[in-house]
């Protein structure tokens, strides 16, 4: 049975003080709660990893980086290495955000050598794609997801595969309160599943969780988790409160 998952990512947000503040909270509120059957994961700074590891009940939540260099170590600076994360605790890493394709130049084929990358240093990897709204009204979408995934996940076999988690975040949608609707989002999720399935095989597609992110809440959660193909979401704006956060989580 694949995961079902509620992941944050907090993006560039709170300082260590605050972060470390957010990450107690959210570890106090499941304290008395058992969540069958769904992965809680914190995608926090870099800087904040090493903290929050200590603080969290890891038997119910996982972190998870918002990103890791394409290199293996040495003489580049500021960057920071998949085995580096890995030794802060992480389990997961967030790869190929719309943010990080658009803002600081990712192609997939930069987006190859991360996961290789990842992979190595046994993280499981949150792999993003989406498409912008000029996309979508032009009838686009199918092609332009079907490209990313062809692109950044499809020289994988089948061990690696299974390593990954699909986030499918509409660009138009992330961070400017417009969600996809239920139908859109089941839809373009059924097709991904679809998509998945043509290249790995049923039993293999069926297994990768794939999470909708872009504008979810604790008001539309409900909504979209309820669809067969979506399995959860990546979670922006609602994850820097632990209520709320929370609240996502208890939507299923
Ligand atoms: C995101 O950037 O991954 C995201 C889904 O953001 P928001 O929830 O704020 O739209």
């Amino acid at each position: 049975m694949r995961k079902k998952i509620v992941a944050g990512n907090w993006k560039m947000n709170k300082n260590l003080e605050e972060g470390i503040k957010l990450a107690s909270e959210i570890n106090e509120l499941i304290k008395t709660h058992t969540f069958e059957g769904v992965k809680i994961i914190i995608g926090a700074p870099f800087i904040h990893l090493s903290d929050v590891n200590k603080i969290i009940d890891k038997n119910k939540i996982s972190i998870s980086a918002q990103n890791c260099a394409k290199e293996t170590s040495g003489a580049y600076t500021g960057e920071i290495s998949a085995e580096m994360i890995h030794s802060c605790g992480c389990e997961y890493v967030i790869l190929g955000h719309s943010e990080r394709r658009s803002y600081y130049g990712e192609t997939s084929a930069i987006l190859v050598e991360k996961i290789a990358r990842a992979l190595e240093n046994n993280l499981n990897v949150i792999f993003c794609i989406g498409e912008i709204l000029e996309e979508r009204e032009n009838a686009k979408h199918f092609e332009v997801i079907k490209k990313q995934l062809e692109d950044g996940l499809f020289h994988l076999d089948n061990n690696a595969i299974a390593k990954i988690t699909i986030a499918y975040e509409p660009v138009w949608a992330i961070g400017t309160g417009k969600t996809a609707s239920s139908e859109q989002a089941q839809e373009m999720h059924a097709f991904i599943r679809k998509t998945l399935s043509e290249k790995y095989g049923n039993e293999i597609a069926n297994e990768i969780s794939i999470l909708y992110g872009g504008s979810c809440k604790p008001s539309n959660a409900k909504e979209l988790f309820a669809n067969k193909d979506v399995d959860g979401g990546l979670i922006g704006g609602a994850s820097l409160k632990a209520e709320e956060f929370i609240a996502l989580v208890k939507s299923f």
